[in-house]
């Protein structure tokens, strides 16, 4: 078949809405890569730097060997000042290479004792599979020493462009959401995600690529002492509480234990990409947000 023969403008425009529900919405490089043809780079030892989580340039670096995402679940580094992990050797008998990814991850996360180690510690595991076709690794915005943590689901196309969670316009709600209750990024409030890497075309991270961001999410719960957590949404709500259904969960406070520390009230809220599209459940949204204040304020209070 010549595609290029046979375009018309509405083959072109139909070929590229198609592309676009497949994930494929954005272009990686300038210039076109046969993959039929490609070969992958030599794997880099494992425990080298990698050094690509700041910048696109140096992500697309390690984009362009994608190749390696068969073994990156066998490959992670430690942050800079980190000890040696204690379970990096050869995958134990009936682990798979993804069993060990979470485990790299829980060593990692475990060996961090600040918030910057733990940044840097993120931004090197390079075992979970989201990282290669994302242009940023996107961990936090927002007030380290804050007393609310915001935990959503994924970047999108904008926070992974920029590298921050929150920035499209469900973050632009979700800073007028924290504003009507006297909150921001800048003064008092921390936002993460559960998973962080933009899943290819938006989709909904598997289980097991949760699980492997999920010891990073549990360190900065336990390093960041948060008064209180507001999940954003049904999958931080699954992922962090292991409860089902938003629409049931929303508005019933819940308790996160870190490991070490005392419990932290817990709220599952609307997501605001979801009060995007539906409005009418601001109303809910608005008495779960006032529920948190209050509880601010009472732990504030004792
Ligand atoms: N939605 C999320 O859950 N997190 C982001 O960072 C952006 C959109």
């Amino acid at each position: 078949m010549t595609v290029q023969g046979d375009l018309t403008r509405e083959n072109a425009i139909a070929l590229l809405r198609w592309y676009a529900d497949m994930g494929v919405d954005e272009a990686v490089s300038a210039d076109p890569a046969d993959f039929f043809t490609w070969k992958p780079a030599k794997s880099a030892a494992p425990g080298a730097s990698f050094t690509g989580a700041q910048g696109a340039s140096s992500q697309n670096a390690s984009r362009s060997a994608s190749g390696q995402q068969a073994r990156r679940a066998q490959s992670y580094n430690a942050p800079p000042n980190a000890a040696a992990p204690t379970n990096n050797a050869a995958p134990k008998q009936g682990h798979t290479p993804a069993d060990e990814a979470v485990m790299m991850a829980r060593d990692l996360a475990a060996q961090c004792n600040s918030y910057e180690e733990l940044t840097k510690a993120v931004a090197a595991f390079d075992a979970c599979p989201l990282k290669a076709g994302a242009r940023n690794t996107v961990f936090t915005d927002g007030a380290l020493n804050g007393d609310l943590l915001v935990i959503g689901e994924a970047p999108g196309r904008d926070e992974d462009q920029i590298g921050k969670p929150f920035v499209g316009r469900a973050g632009q709600l979700l800073d007028k959401m924290l504003a009507a209750i006297g909150r921001s990024r800048e003064k008092d409030t921390l936002i993460s995600n559960v998973i962080f890497w933009r899943p290819p075309g938006n989709r909904t991270p598997t289980a097991i690529e949760t699980a492997m961001c999920r010891p990073f999410v549990d360190r900065l719960i336990a390093l960041t002492k948060p008064k209180a957590i507001m999940l954003a949404g049904g999958a931080p709500t699954q992922a962090m509480l292991g409860v089902s259904g938003i629409m049931r969960a929303r508005g019933i406070w819940r308790e996160i234990t870190p490991q070490g520390g005392a419990p932290i009230p817990t709220l599952p809220v609307f997501h605001p990409a979801f009060l995007l599209r539906q409005p009418g459940q601001k109303r809910a949204a608005w008495h779960d947000l006032l529920a948190l204040q209050a509880k601010l304020a009472e732990t504030r209070a004792s």
